[in-house]
């Protein structure tokens, strides 16, 4: 049975990138009929948080994918953070060290930097000396006795090939020699991630290890621990980078790159889920809207492609629009309501109170979102007293002959109104236009501009219903003036 993880370290937001991965590995579990293991990756305890460890795990469960075994759910790896887990990892370092597979080091910073900068200046890339590498036991003690907290290093053996047989990126090859000695454990007795990360994959009987391919460069020294500890080494899948539009690493410049702020937004976790699912993976045919159900079904990482994917935010845009055209309205007004309350649009009590006011307004602008949030731009239109002509044709369209006696008119009409009401409007227009014989874009276009001074928007009744009496009263004598 497959099983796959994945393995976020708690120090910052869950990034779209980490959700696409968590996304393919999540898929791939499903399609396969295996298990999705969730793990937390602390072992960087300055940059490890327990409020980024909650940000991420909440953005998963917004991201409506669950798992199996992990955090939070439990499994029959318990514990499942890195730092919780240090009595697992110390046996295998202890026997790596044992069979002279790592050894203690005592080199200071100051002399890692020493080595560093004289690699630098022959242009060549750093690489450990070795120094440490054959201290007797005599020469150990000394050092110890001195207070000198050692770390450990991996042995790397000379001159090996290490082949990856990646199923995104193909046959990768590395070799030993451009790999030094590399730190397994801290001198604070911390594992570092490359150990930790072998160890857990292990025990938790990963078979496919499904990551960025940042990570990459990582596996050899991983695949070196695995031949060490004589453990079997996972699959791996090292899908590409996401890039901006420019082509250059998806930054902050190229919009919002958290889960959160998407959310945040108003866009929907079923349309974030398509949209990067796509990121990198493209399915059979040219249907590009799928549900997470179809995605389970359809997803394979032989179509996952090699090279980096390009982050699109009008195609995510879109595809959310799409998603929140077809979602019922009542969610969509449960979502709306805190936007239009930020906005100082609406209250919380309005909207209890008024549910079904809400409910049009919603209904009547969504057509026009692509996010939730977009909808305090529209809305914008029914609040305030001021109409503000937007432009040029629209201050024409005001000027036309027939507009003054069409707006006493129109006047007169809801001013006799008790509530303007669908039925109301619709008849409202009739009247309008055996009243003033203005019809079409004539009749229309003038109460549209005088009440929004806008000449596109929404569907104009319900806008006026939205306006109500007293407020379409207040606009046609503002606009006439
Ligand atoms: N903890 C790593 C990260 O957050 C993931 C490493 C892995 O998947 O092996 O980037």
């Amino acid at each position: 049975m497959e099983r796959v993880r994945f393995a976020p370290s708690p120090t910052g937001h869950l990034h779209i990138g980490g959700a696409r991965t968590a996304l393919f590995n999540y898929l791939y579990a499903k399609r396969t009929g295996g298990k999705f293991i969730v793990r937390i990756e602390d072992t960087d305890l300055n940059r490890s948080t327990t409020e980024s460890e909650k940000v991420i795990i909440d953005s998963l469960k917004w991201f409506g994918i669950n798992w199996d075994e992990g955090i939070e759910v439990g499994g029959p790896d318990e514990p499942y953070r890195s730092t919780e887990r240090n009595f697992i990892y110390e046996p295998y370092v202890k026997k790596l060290i044992d069979e002279g597979k790592a050894y203690y080091c005592y080199c200071s910073e100051e002399e890692i930097e020493k080595e560093r900068q004289e690699s630098l200046s022959k242009g060549e890339t750093y690489k450990y000396s070795g120094k440490c590498r054959n201290l007797t036991e005599e020469e150990r003690k000394k050092l110890e006795e001195k207070g000198i907290k050692p770390v450990v290093r991996f042995r790397v053996p000379d001159n090996e090939p290490i082949i990856i047989d990646d199923a995104v990126r193909g046959r990768v090859e590395f070799n030993t020699n451009d790999i030094g000695d590399f730190i397994i454990v801290k001198s604070d007795g911390i594992p570092v991630y490359n150990f930790a990360v072998v160890v857990d994959d292990h025990l938790m009987k990963i078979t496919t290890v499904i990551r960025g391919e940042e990570h990459l460069s990582n596996t050899p020294r991983q695949i070196l621990i695995y031949k060490a500890l004589g453990f079997d080494i996972p699959k791996f899948a090292h899908v590409s980078l996401i890039l901006g539009k420019d082509r250059t690493k998806m930054s902050k410049r190229h919009g919002s790159t958290w889960v959160e702020q998407y959310e945040q937004a108003g866009y929907l976790p079923e349309a974030l889920i398509n949209f990067l699912a796509l990121l990198g993976w493209s399915p059979e045919g040219d249907e590009e809207i799928f549900t997470l159900e179809e995605l389970c079904e359809k997803f394979s990482l032989e179509r996952v492609a090699k090279n980096p994917a390009v982050f699109d935010i009008d195609k995510l845009n879109h595809i959310n629009g799409i998603y929140i055209r077809k979602s019922p309205i009542e969610r969509i007004v449960d979502l709306s309501i805190p936007h239009l309350i930020k906005a100082g649009y609406i209250t919380e009590e309005f909207a209890k109170d008024n549910r079904q006011y809400v409910t049009l307004l919603v209904s009547t602008f969504r057509e026009k979102i692509s996010h939730i949030s977009e909808i305090v731009n529209h809305a914008a239109v029914l609040f305030g007293d001021e109409v503000k002509i937007e432009n040029e044709e629209a201050a024409e369209v005001l000027k036309q002959e027939h507009v003054v006696s069409l707006l006493d008119e129109l006047y007169a009409i809801v001013n006799e109104a008790e509530k303007l009401d669908n039925e109301f409007i619709q008849n409202m227009f009739k009247e309008l236009k055996n009243r003033t014989g203005a019809k079409g874009k004539a009749l229309f276009m003038p109460v549209r501009v005088a009440l929004t001074g806008q000449v596109h928007g929404a569907e104009l009744v319900n806008i006026i219903e939205l306006l109500g009496k007293d407020n379409v009263l207040k606009r046609i004598e503002y606009t006439k003036k």
